[in-house]
């Protein structure tokens, strides 16, 4: 029948829209990657509709699974922990088995950390490039080397206890002068953007201590 991609909050449950309710209480099944945090969207909606865990190890199995659901008329709503799924989270494969089986993909649209912050970063935003989370390892320095004459604003994700390492790579890497800005918490009580360039970052980052979620942004060279 029908996969539906829905976008779901990442932090302020006001943010869900109306269809994306309306569609996890009509779906036959949701997948979620964490049952529990969408235990917690489900009590607060009312949504009553079955509930299958979903999660990144368990990708090529528990998409064919889903995919025999789908084939046989039932509509399956697929919802990450945050966000959009797919984007840095699991939702790719299942997305393309879909398509290969001839199944109708729908997007029902929403939160997505990289777009929220881009949107108020003050940055260039008619070109960006999404870069996800950055290897941890191989190839990590290359990729940052490769920013140094990037014209567009880069975005990526990065967990709390390695942003202050990150950013000082980067001042390493690409000098203390290059603009940056720091998201964090984005649609939670403590949201708060970091504006300047990566040395004062560095400092900013070093001034108390760093709790929540980041989505960084690089600005492009003009
Ligand atoms: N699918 C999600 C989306 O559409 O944004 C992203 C999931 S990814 C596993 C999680 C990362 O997204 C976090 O480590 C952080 O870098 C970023 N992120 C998620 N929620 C955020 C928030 N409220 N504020 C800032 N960054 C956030």
């Amino acid at each position: 029948m029908t996969l539906f991609i829905v976008a779901t909050p990442i932090g302020n449950l006001g943010d869900i829209s109306f269809r994306a309710v309306e569609i996890l209480k009509s779906a036959d099944i949701v997948a979620a990657e964490d049952t529990r945090t969408a235990q917690k969207l489900f009590a607060k909606f009312d949504i009553h509709s079955r509930l299958v865990a979903f999660h990144a190890h368990s990708t090529e199995r528990a998409s064919a699974n889903l995919i025999a659901k789908l084939k046989s008329g039932k509509s399956v709503a697929l919802i990450s922990e945050a966000g959009t799924p797919g984007i840095s989270d699991p939702g790719f494969a299942l997305v393309r088995a879909a398509i290969e089986s001839k199944i109708s993909v729908v997007p029902i649209p929403g939160a997505c950390a990289a777009i929220a912050a881009l949107s108020a970063s003050g940055l260039r935003m008619d070109k960006f490039i999404f870069l996800g989370f950055l290897p941890r390892k191989k190839g990590r320095k290359k990729l940052i080397e490769s920013l140094r004459d990037e014209s567009r604003t880069v975005i990526f994700y990065e967990s709390p206890h390695r942003i202050a390492k990150t950013i000082s790579q980067f001042t390493e890497i690409l000098g203390g002068e290059r603009k940056i800005v720091l998201a964090r918490e984005l649609t939670k009580i403590h949201e708060e953007f970091f504006r300047g360039d990566l040395s004062a970052a560095i400092e900013f980052l070093e001034s108390k201590k760093i709790r929540g979620e980041f989505t960084v942004l690089l600005a492009g060279l003009d």
